[in-house]
């Protein structure tokens, strides 16, 4: 895939000044590394090829060496393409901040056709990120109303909401039936629109809150495993649950999650300790600032209890 973009590129007259492949983490110490040395050669934009982490990483270095940065994804593990966000991970995959920056992508490139060749499962970690979007944009939006400290969510941003909600819902489990037959289908095309466009316009109009802020708490405590979007949407029942949403719609986002491969459970999660528990929940409520898109104060207990909920529902 490298090769291709490579040759694509200098065949259309666009120079490649500096090539960086096999982006492990999107860690502090790689942007700094590859801003530095990218600065040197004079880019027009920065260009980020791949998952996540690539995309995140590009669009932090573009970011500091003051350039527009241009998203190509390759698979459909998270919504990260389009935002103008970028999240810094340790070394060893230990979550460490979500990095705001100035400006998002200035163009944003997803063949479906390359994004269905992908893994099954990439698709399937990219809904468990998108999943939180509708609950999470609600969560916003009743914050803002509640709070009147920053403008409320348009009402284009929670219809696209809605509509990545309902993509997950209806064609999720044929899109993942799909892709691991090699087929490019409709249902296809409506997921990978739910993840890339939907999900992510809808959250850079809004916010995330409880569900990536205890994402953000489990992502730190090194005993916690599984890709962001396997997190995310554990934690996004949490967050149904601690709002106390009605039994059926828990329920019916929990058996979605379990028939599409998503985790329901601590231990599919790598079964944290109680004192990786509290110390997420704690760091949730109390530092991250996702949580203050929830409409009350967070308090540590009581995301605890609705994670114990969730566990004895099984
Ligand atoms: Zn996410």
């Amino acid at each position: 895939m490298g090769d291709k973009i490579r040759k694509s590129l200098e065949s259309n007259g666009i120079d490649v000044l500096l090539w960086e492949s096999g982006v492990k983490e999107c860690t502090m110490d790689a942007i700094a590394r590859l801003a530095d040395t990218g600065r040197k050669s004079n880019p027009h934009f920065v260009i980020g090829v791949g998952g996540g982490k690539a995309v995140d990483t590009a669009k932090a270095v573009a970011c500091r060496i003051k350039v527009p940065s241009v998203i190509l994804g390759t698979q459909c593990a998270t919504n990260a393409d389009t935002s103008a966000e970028s999240v810094v991970y340790t070394e060893d995959h230990r979550f460490v901040k979500a990095l705001t920056l100035p400006r998002n992508p200035v163009l944003v490139i997803e063949d479906t056709e390359v994004l269905s060749k992908a893994p099954a499962k990439f698709m399937v970690w990219g809904m468990g990120d998108a999943l939180s979007t509708k609950f999470e944009s609600e969560a916003y939006a009743k914050a803002r109303a509640k709070k009147k400290d920053r403008p409320a969510p348009t009402t284009a941003a929670l219809a696209l909401a809605d509509s990545c909600h309902k993509n997950l819902m209806e064609h999720g489990l044929k899109a993942v039936h799909d892709v691991k037959n090699g087929a490019h289908s409709r249902e296809v095309d409506d997921i990978i629109e739910a993840v890339k466009l939907s999900s992510a316009m809808a959250f850079e109009n809004t916010g995330c809150a409880l569900a990536h802020a205890l994402h953000n708490g489990l992502a730190r405590s090194g005993e916690v495993k599984g890709q962001h979007g396997e997190i995310v949407a554990y934690c996004t029942v949490v967050q149904m649950i601690y709002e106390k949403r009605h039994a059926d719609e828990v329920s019916a986002v929990r058996t979605w999650c379990e028939k599409v491969g998503l985790p329901t459970t601590l231990d599919a999660l790598g079964g944290p300790s109680k004192m990786a528990l509290r110390k997420a929940a704690e760091y949730a409520a109390d530092k991250d600032p996702d949580s203050r898109n929830m409409p009350e104060k967070v308090k540590a207990q009581d995301v605890l209890m609705a994670i114990e909920t969730y566990e004895s529902a099984h």
